[in-house]
């Protein structure tokens, strides 16, 4: 049997834990800390705009079992906030739990509390991996799935330091790039003022902080919008990872989705300011615990590859998730992940490797986003499935659709119906 090693449990790295060993692979996940789903733990948002119809598209093509977790583990579903629809909020205290329990099911290895720091590359391949207390892993295929947040020279250097988050880097030791130890050179994503990197847009406050009527409304409608009284309005649009939610909304209001805790959508809150918002008086952050003074930098170190997700230049490495270009979300990083676990399995059988046809929303937007980061330009912009750029382009190119049966009639038009089922 073929062995797949994925370094990095994020999303990406669970969804091509899962399509490689439905084709049929030994599968091992090694994670640098002690719990999967990575920046996903603090996350929750799925299923807004054209995610939906992505959601949908990989259900057609056999590899729908993350978004059907992630559907019972929402705590709202259908629900609607500025520029957003039919979005989805899963519970982020569940959501852990549910998605290792199918892993194990299916018979991935974890193997938690390893940071890989050093790989053995002969010929333009990868031998294995090891360790940086010195446990070797060896395998025939290997994906990259580090994401790209941190370490946290990189949030000191290029934003407000370490505000202390969930990828919990000082504890566990920052992120190591498995396409940069192969000697690869990486792509560097840009804020619009050309400097690097672009902090993450969100954060979560306790909700037994908040008032009693704000926490029953999260509770009933998933969602509390609160106007800013004018003096208390502060603007980090520009910085935003997540520009899809850089809208003027954002700005004016504090918006409050419920995921559990109380994700405030901006990247951080001055805690004075915020607390002198009627129900706020008493607001704690809950990730990061410094969301008053900043948030964690992302999109450092992403690989080139090609549209099968294969590495170039490394001849047995692919990459999924951020650590595969710009783009920003679960959902985006489940299609890259399931990709590339997919076609990992297909490299050892010597099959061809797959593309995502560009009749599908998946398949362009793997490409697009390759063809834009070969430009300053499109270094710049981060793409999703959810808004910005990416789904103004879905709509212009009629990719959009909420209409499931319609969605999995054109999956099977061009060719992919069931197509991560099995190894065909
Ligand atoms: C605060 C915040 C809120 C967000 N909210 C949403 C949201 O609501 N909806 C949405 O769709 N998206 C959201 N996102 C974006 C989304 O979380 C990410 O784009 C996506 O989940 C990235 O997944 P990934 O697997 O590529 O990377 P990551 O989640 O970064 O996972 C990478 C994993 O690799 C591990 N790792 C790194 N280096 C090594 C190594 N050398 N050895 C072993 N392990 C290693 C890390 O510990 C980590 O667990 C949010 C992001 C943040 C930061």
């Amino acid at each position: 049997m073929s062995r797949v090693v994925i370094i990095g449990g994020g999303w990406s790295g669970c969804a091509a834990a899962i399509s490689a060993r439905k084709a049929g692979a030994e599968v091992i996940l090694i994670e640098r800390t002690d719990m999967l789903l990575g920046t996903g733990m603090v996350g929750g948002i799925m299923r807004n705009n054209g995610r939906f119809t992505a959601a949908e598209e990989m259900a057609a093509m056999g590899g729908g079992e993350l978004f059907e977790i992630c559907d019972r583990n929402s705590r709202h579903k259908n629900i609607e906030f500025p520029g957003h629809k039919h979005a989805a909020l899963y519970d982020i205290g569940t959501i852990h739990g549910a998605v290792s329990d199918y892993l194990k099911a299916i018979g991935v290895q974890f193997h938690y509390k390893n940071r890989i720091s050093k790989i053995e590359v002969s010929n333009g391949n990868i031998s294995c991996v090891q360790e940086q207390e010195g446990r070797i892993f060896e395998g025939d295929v290997f994906i990259d799935a580090t994401g790209t947040a941190g370490p946290t020279a990189n949030c000191i250097k290029y934003g407000n330091g370490c505000a202390m988050c969930i990828l919990r880097c000082p504890s566990f030791g920052g992120r190591v790039s498995i396409t940069g130890l192969a000697g690869i050179v990486e792509y560097v994503g840009k804020k619009q003022d050309g400097s690097y990197g672009a902090m993450s847009g969100s954060c979560k406050l306790y909700k037994e902080s908040l008032a009693k009527e704000i926490r029953d409304e999260l509770d009933l409608k998933g969602v509390v919008v609160i106007p800013i009284p004018r003096n208390l309005v502060e603007d980090h649009l520009s910085v935003k990872a997540c520009q899809q939610y850089a809208l003027k909304e954002f700005k004016d209001n504090i918006i409050l989705l419920d995921t559990g805790h109380a994700k405030l959508m901006t990247p951080f809150y001055n805690l004075e300011m915020l607390r002198r918002i009627p129900g706020f008086e008493n607001a704690r952050y809950e990730d990061p615990y410094a969301g008053g003074i900043g948030n964690s930098m992302r999109y450092f170190a992403m690989a080139p590859r090609e549209n099968s997700m294969k590495v170039e230049g490394v001849q047995n490495l692919f990459c999924c998730g951020e650590k595969a270009g710009l783009l920003v979300g679960h959902t985006e990083a489940i299609v890259t992940g399931t990709l590339a676990g997919h076609n990992s399995a297909r490299l050892v059988s010597k099959k061809p490797l797959l593309e995502l046809p560009r009749g599908l929303a998946t398949g362009d937007a793997v490409a697009y986003v390759r063809e834009e980061m070969k430009t300053e330009k499109g270094l710049t912009k981060k793409y999703t499935f959810s808004g910005s750029v990416y789904f103004e382009r879905m709509l212009k190119l009629g990719l959009y659709s909420t209409d499931t049966g319609e969605i999995a009639k054109r999956v099977e038009q061009n060719g992919v119906k069931g197509v991560f089922s099995k190894l065909n």
